[in-house]
C-alpha cells in the first residue's frame, strides 16, 4: 500500500483508458487476487492504484449479432444467476457453481479471472471450449483503439497475458452454441468448490449419431497455462463414443498433458486424473 500515490475510481471507459494511458497503473476489480497477492508480497502496487468497479461499459450481458457479450465486472455470482448465461452457456454457470464460496463469488469478477491468468482460472475452461474472445480497448493521441482476439492465443504464461499495459479487458464475446452444440465442465479438487483446481476439465462438441463433432477440449491446471487440447480434439472428432474410443481418447489426453509436481498434486498424479476424468466425462455424454 505504501507504493501508491492516486487512488482513482473512474466512470466512463475513456477515463479509464486515459488514466492507463499516463502509465504506471494497478487495476483493481473485486480485488480478490490484487489484495492476497499484495499481502503475500507477490505483487507490488504500481504509483496509481485505479479501481473500475464504476464503469459502465464493463457492466452487463446481452446478445449482439450471434454473440454473447458479456462484460469485464460480471461477478460469478451475477453469471450464476444471469437467465441469458444459463440458457446459452449452462456450461460457463457450472463452472461458476464450483467457484470459491459466495462471499468470494459475489466480489470476484470474469475480467479478473481472465486477466489474472492462472492455469487452474475456472472460469477459462469453458470459456476456451465455447470459443470466446477477448475484447480490450485502449487509447492513444485521443483515439479509442479496440482490439479483439481469441481466448485461446490470450495467456502467455503463469499470471502473463498478451494485454499490454494501456489496454483494458472490456469483456468476453462467445458466438451462441447452434442446435445439437453441448459442453461439460469438470473440476478435481479436494474440496468440491472452494478449493484450487487440482485439475480441469472441459469438453465441447455436437453430439450427433453417438459421436462428437466440431470438438473442443481443454485442461487446467496441467501447464502454465490453461490450454486446448489438438491431439485430443483429433482422437475424438466424429468417433462413435464406444468404449474402446472412450479409453483411446482417455489415453491420449493423459500423454498429451505435461502437468509439473506442486504443493497440490504429483505430475503423475494430475496425469491419471485427466485420463480418469476425462474418461467418466466421455462415459456420460455417450449414455446422455
Ligand atoms: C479464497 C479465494 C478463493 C478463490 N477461489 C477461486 C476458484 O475457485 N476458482 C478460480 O478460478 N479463482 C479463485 N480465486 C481467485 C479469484 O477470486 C479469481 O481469479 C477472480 O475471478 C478474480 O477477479 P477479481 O475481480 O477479484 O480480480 P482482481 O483481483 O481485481 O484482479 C485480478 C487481476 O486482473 C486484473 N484485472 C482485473 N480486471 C481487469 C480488466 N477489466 N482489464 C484488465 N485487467 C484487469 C488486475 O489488475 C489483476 O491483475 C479465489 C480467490 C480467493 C481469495
Amino acid at each position: 500500500m505504501m507504493d501508491i500515490q492516486h487512488y482513482l475510481a473512474p466512470t466512463s471507459l475513456e477515463q479509464a483508458l486515459d488514466c492507463l494511458a499516463g502509465g504506471d497503473v494497478t487495476i483493481l476489480a473485486g480485488g480478490t487476487d490484487v489484495m492476497p497477492q499484495s499481502q503475500a508480497g507477490k505483487l507490488k502496487f504500481k504509483r496509481t492504484l485505479m479501481n473500475i468497479r464504476r464503469i459502465p461499459e464493463l457492466i452487463g450481458v446481452a446478445p449482439q449479432g450471434g454473440d454473447l457479450c458479456i462484460g469485464a465486472l460480471t461477478t460469478i455470482t451475477e453469471l450464476l444467476d444471469n437467465a441469458l448465461v444459463q440458457r446459452h452457456l449452462p456450461v460457463l454457470a457450472d463452472a461458476c457453481n464450483h467457484f470459491a464460496s459466495d462471499q468470494i463469488r459475489n466480489a470476484a469478477t470474469l475480467g479478473g479471472n481472465i486477466c489474472n491468468a492462472s492455469p487452474a482460472g475456472d472460469t477459462l475452461i469453458p470459456l476456451l471450449v465455447l470459443d470466446a474472445r477477448v475484447e480490450l480497448a485502449s487509447k492513444s493521441r485521443g483515439k479509442l483503439h479496440w482490439r479483439s482476439l481469441p481466448l485461446a492465443e490470450f495467456f502467455t504464461g503463469p499470471g502473463k497475458t498478451r494485454r499490454a499495459p494501456d489496454e483494458l479487458l472490456v469483456g468476453v464475446r462467445i458466438p451462441l452454441p447452434g442446435p445439437g452444440r453441448a459442453a461439460w465442465f469438470h473440476k478435481f479438487g479436494t474440496r468440491p468448490a472452494l478449493d484450487i483446481s487440482t485439475i480441469s476439465i472441459g469438453i465441447a462438441g455436437t453430439l450427433r449419431q453417438g459421436a462428437l463433432f466440431d470438438v473442443r477440449v481443454a485442461f487446467g491446471a496441467v501447464a502454465p497455462t490453461v490450454v486446448r487440447a489438438p491431439l485430443t480434439e483429433r482422437a475424438l472428432e466424429g468417433k462413435r463414443l464406444d468404449p474402446d474410443v472412450i479409453a483411446k481418447v482417455a489415453q491420449t489426453a493423459r500423454d498429451e498433458v505435461k502437468p509439473i509436481d506442486d504443493v497440490r498434486a504429483t505430475a503423475w498424479y494430475r496425469k491419471e486424473l485427466i485420463h480418469n476424468m476425462t474418461k467418466r466425462m466421455l462415459d456420460h455424454v455417450a449414455h446422455a
